[in-house]
């Protein structure tokens, strides 16, 4: 399925640098920042650099590098905030939307890390 990925996306905008952004890790293929309506008291986002729409769109058109560099990021930021699951209580939520039915807004790809308060069961309401 070809992938129509638009260059002037806001994403986009800010991995060239072209609209600030709040930095929380940076890797070789991906980028880290806060999101700008934070929904947790922790939500973070993290996109890959290149020009992929989606989860699908990146799976099945990125390099090995750049899908390990993606998860490792994702690991990064749980690592430096701590948020590891583990016995004092803590743990996170990632969040991936795709497409119309997953109402995902920005059109290149990124998952949500949420975290820092106990989270609703589910979210398909
Ligand atoms: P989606 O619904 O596409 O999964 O989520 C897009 C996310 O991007 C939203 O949580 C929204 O707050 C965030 N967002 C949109 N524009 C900007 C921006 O310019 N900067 C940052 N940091 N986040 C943004």
């Amino acid at each position: 399925m070809p992938y129509d990925y638009d260059p002037e996306n806001i994403f986009a905008k800010i991995v060239r640098g072209e609209i600030p952004n709040d930095t929380v890790l940076e890797t070789a293929h991906s980028l880290a920042f806060n999101d700008i309506g934070p929904q947790a008291p922790v939500h973070v986002l993290v996109i890959p650099k290149g020009p992929y729409v989606n989860w699908d769109h990146f799976v099945a058109a990125a390099s090995a590098d750049e899908v390990l560099d993606f998860a490792r990021a994702i690991h990064g930021v749980v690592e430096a905030k701590g948020l590891e699951p583990g016995a004092d209580g803590q743990g996170y939520r990632l969040i991936m939307n795709a497409g119309e039915a997953g109402v995902q807004e920005v059109q290149h790809l990124h998952v949500h890390i949420l975290s820092g308060k106990t989270m609703g069961r589910m979210v398909c309401d």
